[in-house]
């Protein structure tokens, strides 16, 4: 697997460090509440169960699995839900776990939708932000690395569905692409 990397954008190190301050700042601005961690699947739950680690006070976790995009059009700005949540969340503190903003779509579509369900609050958390592919303005609350436009693998990041337990975030040699 580690042989078909080209080059780390994020190292194992680094992970470590980006969570550890990511969980220090949501401890330090949810204190007194019992945030809800909703972790988008399957990307961000390697990032999920290490930054849950990294907050030491009481959460809640919950799981979704979404796609913004339709059999038709991707800018449809709808969400289809694979997974919903299995609680209500009126009047709850909600913590989106992200794995990486890309086009902000997926984003957008969801926070509409968590907004029909009355949430007292929403902020998004997102281990890796790629601005330059940007089509939607989203506030990203919590960033932890901003990347290059380039396509990532690793800590939760797939391509066709491997890769996704490398423990650091890097990029495919072309030749994989190739192959297939
Ligand atoms: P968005 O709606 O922001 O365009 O899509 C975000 C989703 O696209 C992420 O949750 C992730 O699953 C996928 N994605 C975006 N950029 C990358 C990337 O560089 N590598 C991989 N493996 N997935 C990506």
């Amino acid at each position: 697997m580690r042989e078909n990397i080209e080059k780390t954008i994020v190292s194992t190190e680094e992970i470590q460090k980006t969570v550890a301050r990511l969980g220090q700042e949501l401890q330090t601005d949810y204190q007194g509440k019992v945030p809800i961690f909703i972790c988008i699947l399957k990307g961000a739950v390697l990032f999920m169960t290490d930054l849950i680690r990294a907050y030491d006070a009481p959460a809640e976790i919950e799981f979704m699995d979404v796609s913004s995009y339709g059999d038709a059009l991707e800018s449809s700005g709808e969400v289809r839900i694979l997974k919903d949540l299995d609680i209500p969340v009126k009047g709850r503190d909600l913590v989106i776990v992200e794995d990486i903003i890309d086009t902000g779509r997926t984003l957008e579509a969801l926070i509409k939708l968590l907004q029909t369900r009355e949430a007292a609050s929403i902020k998004i958390c997102s281990f890796l932000n790629k601005p330059a592919r940007r089509l939607i303005n989203v506030h990203v609350d919590y960033t932890g690395v901003t990347v290059p436009d380039e396509f990532l693998v690793g800590y939760g990041l797939d391509y066709k569905n491997q890769y996704r337990n490398l423990p650091f975030v890097g990029v495919l040699k072309p030749e994989v692409y190739e192959q297939n």
